[in-house]
């Protein structure tokens, strides 16, 4: 990403470039002048950047309107082509409460700057010291504020931003908080990519996992079984087994070797991982059996393969060891925070364990950096993010295993695995695991959106406490690192994501039916099943469509349903052993042979192609 320009680090570890993050932070002010001067009693609250842009939330007497939000908007223009200053002035406590006496929000705002627990937008702070406080002023306006800012409002390109939608929120995001209004803005440096998000999301809304799914009979979720608990069509489930065999062949390859371990298990297990009881509240609440024994849903599977790695005593001979396994687990996501494919409460995971020693550990990162591409490479995944996310001193012991020795020697390898992959990454601070450093995946869909895909974490701590060890060459017992991977995420948030980006019109060896026979009469119908017939034997997904409806309408219904081809045949395909072959994208390709059209198609699908033809 934008390397060449200075970036900000903001929110939990996202980052923005500074000059965009100061224009997006300076229309938040100048939004909530022109907020106040249609609604003198609002009480603004907090209103930081975001991704994309800004909000805003206030204290008002009634929720905003679209005409408010044209208005307040129309407004912001007027502000910015006045050209005004930002300017900051460095305040006494005594001083920024008077300022802000009629404002509680702000006042409560003051107290966390003051006791140094938090920052201007009530986000928790380590600062040390006397707090130096700091305003805003532009125009008539003057906020609580520590910046940064443009100097000047001409800095800001006034067609390159748009106020989106506002919608209730909660003081501080507690239901028991007073209900404030917020308003969303977007912004960007130019009109251009303005246009271009606001198309995107556009494209976005057309290409919703959730909408798709259920047009193409994916999946779908009922309420008798439950929330965020996703039912897979016969559709989906073609889907999963072409993942799960692309995985299994590249695993394989690389020297990976498959496992299976229960959904259910002790609670004692748990324990030992470290899980229990720190994770108790995003597990399913236990079960107790009549022995007593209190058993859960397993949330992930380390703990299982750690088991199997325990299994029998190793030999450094034995290592690098690869446990692989699409291991299903059952997160207890709250309900408010279900979404489509994207937050589930039952997930099939593309996940493995490696172990290795410290000496192997490189080549081993390395190896699993390089499925990561590899995959990207099969998938057509051409913008993609890699974050290396490192410990803090202050949390170590408390958010971190404590033994900062430990954390910047293995922090140190996985940077130098990274740089010796030549693949681009950035660091942020204070995100790790809480047993190791690991990589973060950020990739970005075919219309540009970004989605988090799995990470790639190495594991210091829990080797030790499952009592791994291995026999090294001097015969000493020694404990084995473990790097937790997952490239191909889950099944339910990596195939939300490949619906959107193909929107549903998936490449020839994931598309759940490949091809569709179209008999132009009844009599046709015995020959396109032998066809069918003849193509299935090569494993190809076909089906004939022999319903009552007229041929256009046949067609229409499989490029509904993306199918990548429609084989026609009329009398003269029937006598001439040939199909007419039409592509999903309306192409007509005329008739060829049968066998040269099985030969393509085969061939696109073992190549994992992208193309349809
Ligand atoms: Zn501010
Ligand atoms: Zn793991």
């Amino acid at each position: 990403m934008a390397n060449d320009q200075p970036m900000i680090t903001y929110g939990k570890g996202k980052q923005m470039p500074l000059s965009l993050y100061k224009k997006r932070h300076s229309l938040a002010h100048i939004m909530a002048q022109a907020v106040l001067e249609f609604f003198p009693d609002a009480k603004p609250t907090i209103g930081p950047p975001v991704e994309n842009g800004f909000y805003y939330d206030f204290y008002v007497s009634r929720p905003f309107t679209p005409e408010d939000l044209q208005r307040i908007e129309a407004r912001m223009r007027e502000i910015i082509n006045k050209h005004v200053d930002f300017v900051r002035r460095e305040v006494s406590e005594a001083e920024a409460r008077a300022l802000f006496k009629d404002n509680p929000f702000k006042l409560e705002l003051i107290d966390g700057l003051v006791q140094g627990k938090s920052d201007e937008f009530g986000e928790k702070t380590q600062a040390n010291g006397a707090p130096v406080i700091t305003v805003y002023t532009q125009d008539t306006f003057t906020d609580l504020c520590r910046g940064p800012h443009v100097e000047n409002t001409r800095e800001i390109n006034p067609d390159a931003f748009k106020l989106t939608q506002s919608s209730g929120a909660y003081w501080r995001g507690d239901e028991r908080n007073p209900m404030l209004q917020r308003i969303y803005g977007v912004a960007f440096d130019t009109p251009e990519e303005l246009q271009q998000y606001l198309h995107m999301q556009e494209e976005a809304r057309k290409r919703d996992h959730r909408k798709l799914g259920a047009e193409l009979e994916i999946f779908f979720f009922d309420e008798e079984v439950g929330p965020g608990l996703p039912l897979w069509m016969p559709n989906g489930g073609v889907i999963i087994e072409q993942l799960e065999a692309l995985a299994k062949r590249v695993e394989e390859e690389a020297g990976y070797l498959r496992v299976r371990t229960p959904h259910v298990t002790k609670e004692a297990l748990f324990l030992r991982s470290g899980h229990l009881p720190y994770y108790a509240d995003s597990m399913f609440p236990p079960m107790t059996l009549d022995d007593g024994e209190r058993y859960y849903l397993k949330p992930m599977n380390c703990p299982f393969h750690h088991k199997i790695y325990a299994a029998k005593p190793r030999s450094y001979r034995d290592l690098p060891l690869r446990l692989a396994e699409y291991g299903t687990c059952y997160r207890y996501e709250q309900s408010g925070e279900l979404f489509g494919l994207m937050r589930v409460r039952s997930m099939q995971m593309n996940d493995a364990h490696i172990y290795c020693t410290e000496e192997q550990f490189e080549e081993e990162f390395l190896g699993v950096v390089n499925l990561y591409l590899r995959y990207f490479k099969i998938f057509g995944i051409e913008k993609y993010v890699m974050r290396l996310s490192l410990h803090s001193d202050e949390g170590l012991g408390k958010k971190y295993v404590d033994n900062k020795e430990l954390w910047l020697k293995t922090e140190d390898m996985v940077r130098n695995a990274m740089r010796h992959a030549g693949v681009p990454f950035y660091e942020a601070e204070n995100e790790a695991a809480f047993y190791g450093p690991k990589i973060d995946v950020q990739i970005f869909s075919a219309i540009g959106r970004e989605f988090t895909l799995a990470t790639n974490q190495v594991d210091f701590a829990v080797p030790a406490r499952f009592n791994l060890t291995y026999t090294d060459r001097d015969g000493k017992e020694k404990t084995p690192l473990c790097i937790h991977r997952a490239p191909l995420g889950t099944h339910e948030r990596f195939i939300g994501f490949l619906i959107e980006h193909f929107a549903g019109a998936f490449p020839v060896w994931l598309a759940p039916v490949q091809a569709v026979l179209i008999p132009i009469a009844d009599r046709h119908i015995a020959y396109c099943q032998n066809v069918a017939a003849e193509l299935r034997q090569h494993g190809m997904r076909v089906r004939v469509d022999d319903g009552a409806d007229r041929m256009q309408n046949k067609i229409r219904k499989a490029q509904t349903m993306k199918i990548p081809y429609m084989l026609i045949v009329g009398d003269k395909e029937q006598q001439s052993g040939a199909v007419a072959v039409r592509l999903r994208t309306g192409e007509d390709l005329k008739a060829m042979p049968v066998a040269q059209f099985l030969e393509n198609a085969l061939r696109l699908i073992r190549e994992y192609s992208l193309a349809l033809w």
